[in-house]
């Protein structure tokens, strides 16, 4: 970037796992668009911007650049896999790491910050701002009840110790915008835990309303009675940008990885809306028995079926699976997803219910069997299956032959699929209404969000 900016001198700080810094790298891709004066200093972790960068070279504006900020990893250390060790090892070089990168990025433009725009998650930002004299813009990823969820933890640990002791499917009802979920919904970190992760996200309801304005990675018009009867009294203000994954007009986005593994030219030989779409994400997967169990129930319907899974999983499947279901089935290690689920042929998503998969396949229509795997996915999933009508969860919450077989007939066969197909519709043009121009609330609550990064 060699012009020198006019109007301010955005940092932009990521929580590098899951599919939290992609998301925001797309939102400040279009701010940074519509704010061609404006620099963008881009901190995050070496292996989470090497990901995206490469990714999406082309299409980054110039006006981003990335800066590198440490994982935490102490040199030598070999981590045990397990993904909550990563993401504490990281909160716990935090902020000094990216305090020290923000400082070099100033010296080297010689301009000083003037908004700090942070993943939700990253509750230091508020005194890092204020510290800095500046707006603290958080960008919320999950779903909004996530964040109630966080916002109500007092109350929630209270009810919970009261009154739920009993029963983990007792609903929360006492909670605001949280009626319909139950104890065993709620993230791990929402009830006391030792973790670095669970103390950092049981601040968000103190710090996130000292903000200058929440963004939501949302429409506002998929859950308006908890957006405008509670959240909205809690910020000052809150703003639903939209789906950051998705292409949705008019706003430009990032594209998915090309379709190296040839899965649209697959899918167009396919029949309209049959194939089932399977991806558990970028970070956990179910386990060995659940996946054979899929596998097998796959084979015994024989449904026609594009699947995602990461190479080394790939071995956990049923002996010979690939090879007997090739006429009606594909796996890959990795799709182009957001076209995917946009492809006439796709019937129904088996997802393990990360957010940007469910608002890929509600922006397309898709219905979903949910299989959540851990943290939001549970409270995720009750959205889709009990408050949009949009897919079932399995019976259970693993996969087993019977219950798949059982989810599969639920949503393409009987009257029950025929009434969640057509709600999965209507979510579709609710979301391209409030994404297209003039009129698309979306959009709208984007220039007052470009209002206030460039007046800052
Ligand atoms: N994704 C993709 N191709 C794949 C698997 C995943 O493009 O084969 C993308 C998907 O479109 C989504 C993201 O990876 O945007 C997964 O994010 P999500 O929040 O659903 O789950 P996470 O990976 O954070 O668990």
């Amino acid at each position: 970037m060699s012009k020198i900016s006019q109007k301010g001198h955005i940092a932009v700080l990521a929580f590098p796992f899951g599919c939290h810094a992609k998301p925001v790298l797309n939102l400040v891709c279009k701010l940074a668009k519509a704010a061609s004066n404006t620099r963008f200093s881009f901190f995050n972790t070496s292996k989470s911007n090497d990901l995206l960068f490469l990714e999406s070279e082309s299409e980054i504006p110039d006006n981003i650049k990335p800066y590198y900020v440490s994982d935490g990893v102490p040199i030598g250390h070999v981590l045990t896999g397990n993904p909550l060790e990563a993401v504490d090892l990281f909160l716990k070089a935090a902020p000094e790491n990216f305090k020290t990168e923000i400082e070099n990025a100033v010296a080297e433009t010689s301009e000083r910050i003037t908004c700090l725009l942070t993943d939700g998650f990253l509750v230091f930002g508020c005194e890092m701002a204020e510290n800095l004299g500046v707006p603290w813009i958080p960008v919320w990823i999950p779903l909004p009840c996530t964040l109630s969820a966080h916002i109500y933890t007092d109350l929630i640990r209270h009810f919970c110790a009261n009154d739920g002791v009993d029963s983990q499917d007792k609903t929360l009802e006492v909670i605001p915008g949280l009626s319909t979920m139950r104890i065993s919904d709620l993230p791990e970190e929402v009830l006391p835990g030792k973790s670095l992760f669970s103390h950092t996200l049981s601040r968000i309801g103190q710090v996130l309303p000292q903000s200058t304005a929440v963004v939501m990675n949302f429409y506002r018009e998929l859950n308006p009675t908890l957006l405008e009867n509670d959240l909205k009294s809690k910020f000052p203000k809150l703003l639903n940008v939209g789906f950051l994954t998705l292409s949705l007009p008019p706003l430009p986005l990032l594209p998915s990885k090309s379709d190296g593994t040839g899965c649209l030219s697959w899918l167009d030989q396919q029949r309209a809306s049959l194939v089932a779409y399977i991806s558990f994400g970028t970070v956990g997967a179910p386990s060995r028995n659940e996946l054979v169990a899929l596998a097998e129930a796959l084979e015994e319907i024989g449904a026609p079926y594009l699947w995602s899974l990461r190479d080394n999983f790939k071995d956990l499947l049923p002996y010979g699976f690939v090879e007997r279901t090739n006429n009606h089935g594909k796996v890959v290690p990795w799709a182009p997803q957001t076209q995917v689920l946009g492809h006439s042929s796709i019937g129904v998503f088996v997802t393990h219910c990360g957010c940007n998969s469910v608002y890929e396949s509600v922006a397309n229509g898709v219905p979903m069997i949910c299989r959540p795997l851990f943290g939001d996915h549970r409270m995720t999933a009750r959205m889709v299956e009990e408050v949009w009508g949009v897919g079932v969860k399995v019976e259970g919450g693993v996969l087993t032959k019977s219950g798949v077989i059982n989810s599969f007939e639920r949503i393409l066969e009987n009257e029950e699929g025929k009434k969640m197909r057509e709600k999965a519709r209507t979510l579709k043009e609710i979301v391209g209404e409030a994404a297209h121009e003039p009129s698309g609330s979306a959009l709208k609550e984007f220039k007052t969000l470009l209002d206030i990064i460039s007046l800052s």
